[in-house]
């Protein structure tokens, strides 16, 4: 071989060796089941073991946390649940005092709407098992938790020990996990380095960053009907989370009743089907969505100054859409009829 062809094969393998080092941006996805739904993450990375490292954290992660929060099956918490009517202090799980912590203030800013203390009547319910009831419990029982008032400013904290003033108690973080358990993992992932990030759990999602050239486009489902009443546009970091009436219920003598309680009734909430709440982070959307979905259309502006969320979609069980200006500035209608829509700023 002449030195000239060395130099050209030489040049060759350069050249190969640069595209191969010159990384593109990819889709990575990966689906996991957790918290009794399938939680879908995206990742758009140049680094495709950056992307492999973050995905295996974020299963890790979400593991653990469906392992250790399950409030109905052996775990962190079911421990919890299961020392509380002892009346004395015991040492809680340390994962789950945040919870516990960040919960008591969302419960406050709610008015007591948003309650993950009620655990006894969602299980008086049934909506904690699998399978769903299909008749609802005796009244009596019902009012009988209801006068117990469980509340979570009933729990004290102190350091890691833990102590409940009220007996009825029981705790349950169906309406919240989600959303914290999602901000937990967008940390961790960028901490690693992760910027462009999606994480959706069956609608209810954060997203940071970007996807390619483009903003994420978000459906909002129809809480009566196929497919999807409206779409927004999210990109930075945002979360959009939906509570709705369809998710988990049944139908007896003709009215529906769901899994989203009224903790003033102990039944399920009525006057709303959906209530869509647009925030930074996961963990106070996916509260608020369920406080001001058992606000309803009455209460539901002063509960959300309360909790400090400006952007709100709610569809009353009349089809009326009720949003904030600053919602109505974010989304597009997309089913036609457009059903009537009122815009109210939050007094
Ligand atoms: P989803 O889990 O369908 O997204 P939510 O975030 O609204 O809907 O959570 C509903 C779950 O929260 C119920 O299944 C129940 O476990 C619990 N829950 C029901 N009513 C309340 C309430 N008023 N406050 C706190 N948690 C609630
Ligand atoms: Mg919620």
């Amino acid at each position: 071989m002449t030195s000239r062809s060395i130099l050209r094969a030489l040049g060759a393998a350069l050249l190969i060796g640069a595209l191969s080092g010159c990384q593109h941006t990819q889709e990575y996805n990966e689906t996991f089941l957790v918290f009794g739904t399938l939680v879908d993450v995206t990742i758009y990375d140049d680094d495709p073991n950056r992307a492999a490292a973050a995905m295996e954290t974020a299963r890790a992660d979400f593991n653990y946390m469906q392992r250790t929060w399950h409030a109905w099956k052996p775990s962190a918490l079911y421990r919890i649940n299961q020392l509380i009517p002892s009346g004395a202090e015991f040492s809680a799980g340390p994962s789950i005092l945040p919870l516990i912590e960040r919960s008591q203030t969302l419960s406050v800013q709610s008015h007591g709407l948003f309650n993950p203390a009620i655990g006894r009547l969602i299980a008086l319910w049934g909506f904690q098992s699998d399978d769903l009831p299909n008749t609802p419990p005796p009244q009596d029982a019902i009012r009988a938790l209801v006068a117990q008032h469980p509340a979570m400013a009933d729990l004290q904290v102190k350091g890691l020990r833990l102590r409940s003033s009220n007996p009825a108690v029981q705790l349950d973080f169906g309406a919240f996990a989600k959303g914290y358990g999602i901000d937990l993992v967008i940390e961790r992932l960028r901490a690693l380095g992760i910027e462009n990030l999606i994480v959706n759990a069956g609608g209810d999602l954060r997203a940071i960053g970007r996807h390619g050239e483009r903003p994420w486009r978000i459906g909002i489902r129809n809480p009566r009907g196929e497919g999807v009443i409206a779409s927004v546009d999210i990109q930075g970091d945002e979360s959009v989370f939906t509570s709705g009436d369809y998710e988990r219920y049944f139908d007896y003598e003709g009215t529906r009743y769901h899994h989203i309680i009224d903790p003033r009734t102990g039944y399920p909430a009525r006057g709303t089907t959906s209530v869509t709440v647009i925030h930074s982070d996961g963990a106070d959307a996916d509260a608020a969505a369920t406080a001001l979905f058992v606000a309803g259309p009455t209460q539901w502006r002063e509960i959300a100054k309360s909790m400090g969320v400006d952007k709100v979609m709610l569809i009353d069980d009349q089809g009326v859409v009720h949003m904030t200006p600053a919602m109505a500035e974010r989304i597009h209608m997309q089913i036609k009829p457009v059903p009537t829509i009122r815009i109210s700023p939050l007094e």
